[in-house]
């Protein structure tokens, strides 16, 4: 193994306040990482921040992608030390750093681009979906808010290798190399949503996103402005920990996604920071095909509480009832059908056999499947585990609570109402 970097500081808030124990001995998942945590000396203030020093276990740059773990396998481990963290995250504005720092290590940021930039592949090609696919799903069976972070950081490196020029994939690689996290920001602020304008030195952007997944961590967001022929895709350069607002994120669940509003205005818009033509964002069957990643995010999600509701029912020694064994079958019966969903809609939009529309009518009908399939495992596993499931810090409430947020996803209907208009407007079974 090369030698680690020096130790990175990082702060994660709340826990201390929160449970009133020592932080250190929840880190049981930092620990497997090389990882040591220790109390602040301001413990005793209302808002505590626990200071981590963590110690690399592999080198952020310039390592052979041939030392690095397979992208699955990478993934079971960071899933791993998420799942440790878990509750510890779960607080207003929580950001899982230490996870994205074990993303970097494990080569998972940058492999998604392609071998001569430095990646795996991942997501290329019909193997390279498949294995994108168990990626997210194992990814959002650690960690929910994880999961929605890293998917951002996939699409956006997807649409600057399918529409950028050779410079901006280049810096894209590099940036990635650095350790930086994109993101998809399309979400404007209706009062003032993001556009370009002419500055003194050239033209800026002006105006705010809002439901920015990352903000305020992801470095190199791809956003969106509005013009007459469709979104123009940007990617502007950020700073850590400048622009965001997360006071408006008070939501049930995935309150570690750092989900907020973010204020670009008089950023550089120019050649540069222009990823692809105006209309390139909507271009399907990329835009509406590219669901089936938050699906199989979803998909992880929906797996753990399945694994939970297992575990407690073994745990009490109800796994023997007909009753309980019944959920259990209908919840593992609904936790295949998002697995296959997921596996054929990545299979069908990477091979690029289909019509596009075909390709976009079976996605969408995939959104439907997979979201059914996850309110049915919520609710087994909630009736199946009774009130325990409802009360803090029974994982399953907190799982359940983030699968239920992360399910809301843009206009369920339209999706469900397109894919049916898609089989209706031919003769015979598309597929
Ligand atoms: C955890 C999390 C992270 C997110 N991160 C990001 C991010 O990083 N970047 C980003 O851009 N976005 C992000 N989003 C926002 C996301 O992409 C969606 O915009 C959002 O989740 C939409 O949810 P909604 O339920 O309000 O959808 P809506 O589309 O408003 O749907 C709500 C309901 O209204 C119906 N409906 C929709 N449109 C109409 C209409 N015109 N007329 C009548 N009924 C209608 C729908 O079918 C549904 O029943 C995030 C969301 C979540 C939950």
């Amino acid at each position: 193994m090369a030698a680690p970097l020096p130790g990175i500081r990082i702060a994660a808030k709340g826990l201390a306040r929160r449970h009133g124990r020592n932080p250190g001995a929840d880190h049981g998942g930092l620990r497997g990482f090389g990882i040591g945590a220790r109390r602040c000396a301001t413990a005793s203030v209302a808002l505590c921040w626990l200071h981590v020093d963590i110690q690399p276990l592999r080198p952020l740059r310039g390592g052979p992608a041939s030392a690095l773990p397979s992208p699955p396998d990478a993934a079971a481990e960071v899933a791993r030390l998420a799942r440790g963290r878990g509750a510890l995250l779960d607080v207003d504005e929580a950001f899982p750093e230490a996870e994205l720092i074990a993303l970097a290590e494990t080569g998972l940021l940058r492999a998604p681009l392609p071998l001569a930039l430095g990646g795996a592949d991942l997501g290329r090609g019909g193997e390279g979906a498949a294995a994108l696919a168990e990626v997210l799903t194992r990814i959002g069976a650690g960690s929910l808010p994880l999961g929605r972070l890293y998917e951002g950081h996939v699409n956006a490196l997807g649409l600057i290798l399918a529409y950028g020029n050779p410079a901006q994939q280049a810096r894209a690689a590099e940036d990635t190399r650095a350790g930086r996290l994109f993101g998809v920001w399309n979400t404007d602020d209706r009062a003032d949503p993001l556009r370009i304008e002419e500055g003194t030195e050239g033209p800026v952007l002006r105006g705010r996103k809002v439901l920015a997944s990352g903000a305020g961590w992801v470095e190199r967001p791809l956003v969106t402005t509005a013009t007459p022929e469709g979104p123009q895709m940007l990617v502007p350069a950020l700073a850590r920990g400048e622009r965001a607002d997360l006071s408006g994120w008070r939501a049930q669940g995935m309150r570690a996604s750092a989900t907020g509003a973010v204020a670009l205005d008089g950023l550089p818009a120019g050649p540069a920071e222009r990823i692809g033509a105006p209309g390139d964002y909507h271009r399907e069957p990329l835009f509406s095909g590219g669901a089936w990643r938050f699906l199989a995010v979803q998909t992880g999600g929906a797996a753990e509480l399945f694994d939970l509701l297992c575990r407690h029912l073994r745990e009490l020694g109800r796994d023997g009832d007909p009753h309980q064994r019944a959920r259990v079958g209908e919840a593992a019966v609904a936790l295949e059908t998002a697995r296959l969903w997921v596996g054929q809609a990545a299979r069908r939009l990477a091979d690029g056999e289909m019509e596009p529309e075909a390709t976009v009518a079976y996605v969408n009908l995939a959104r439907r499947a997979v979201e059914q399939a996850a309110l049915d495992i919520l609710a087994l596993a909630q009736r199946s585990v009774g009130l325990a499931a409802f009360i803090r810090p029974h994982p399953l409430e907190r799982v359940a609570r983030d699968l239920a947020t992360y399910l809301r996803q843009p206009a369920p209907d339209r999706a469900l109402d397109l894919a049916a208009a898609h089989l209706l407007g031919r003769e015979g079974w598309p597929w």
